[in-house]
């Protein structure tokens, strides 16, 4: 997996909820200047639009149509903000009911379609990205310069989902996160397209027990070797 200079530098994060994939890409993003995408919130911003608009999470067709008509967008200041068609999102995305439905929306082939184009579509303009997501190494950029894949123990990643809800103002039950992470990953693995799972030349990182410095350390020790 050699550095190649002379296109944009990409580095693709892949792993469950909880890993510590998005603490760190933004880290590992800030100390390289790339740009950070979070590939979840592109998910979960057309969840949203979806849920506003009623539409039967079940029809493919129009969730596709749906993927085709809407502009999301990126835009880092203070920190990141997800925009949908316009609109600042970055808080009503991370309702637990979003949280719940974005498996109906990550499932269907035409989204993921449309999500990936999108993707490389920000990724390749600037000077390189740092992506995080399920399938970034695996169909967004398996050409990535670096690879990552990010996993923890679940009682692990439960412990951190709590507490960024507890942070975000939500209240949590410990078992309850443990066992809609477990949910999760189940529709994440086992999807027909754009599944989550390690890729042969993704290195691997076991991040239980590890603090935030140490995962960005392990990390950039790859990237600036
Ligand atoms: O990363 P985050 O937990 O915010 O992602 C929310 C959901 O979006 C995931 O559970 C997954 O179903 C979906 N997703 C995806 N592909 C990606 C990123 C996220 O299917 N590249």
């Amino acid at each position: 997996m050699g550095k190649k200079a002379s296109k944009p530098l990409i580095i693709a994060i892949d792993g469950p909820a909880g890993s510590g994939k998005s603490t760190v890409s933004k880290i590992v993003a800030k100390k390289l200047a790339l740009l950070y995408i979070d590939t979840g919130a592109m998910y979960r911003a057309l969840t949203l639009k979806a849920m506003r608009q009623g539409i039967d999470l079940e029809d493919e067709d129009v969730l596709v149509s749906l993927a085709r008509n809407t502009k999301i967008g990126l835009e880092e200041k203070d920190k990141l903000h997800v925009l949908l068609d316009g609109e600042d999102v970055s808080l009503a995305i991370r309702t637990p009911d979003v949280t719940a439905n974005v498996k109906h929306i990550a499932r269907v082939p035409g989204v993921r379609h449309e999500m990936v184009a999108l993707q490389r579509s920000i990724a390749n303009k600037d000077g390189g990205a740092i992506l995080e997501g399920r399938d970034i190494g695996t169909v967004v950029f398996p050409n990535a310069d670096y690879k990552f894949y990010l996993d923890a123990s679940p009682q692990e990643r439960a412990k951190r989902r709590c507490k960024e809800l507890i942070e975000s103002g939500q209240i949590v039950n410990e078992s309850g996160v443990k066992k809609d992470i477990l949910m999760r990953d189940d529709s994440d693995m086992n999807r027909s397209v754009g599944a989550l799972k390690k890729c042969d030349d993704a290195i691997f990182i076991d991040t239980t027990g590890l603090s935030i410095d140490g995962v960005t350390e392990k990390i950039l020790s790859y990237i600036c070797a």
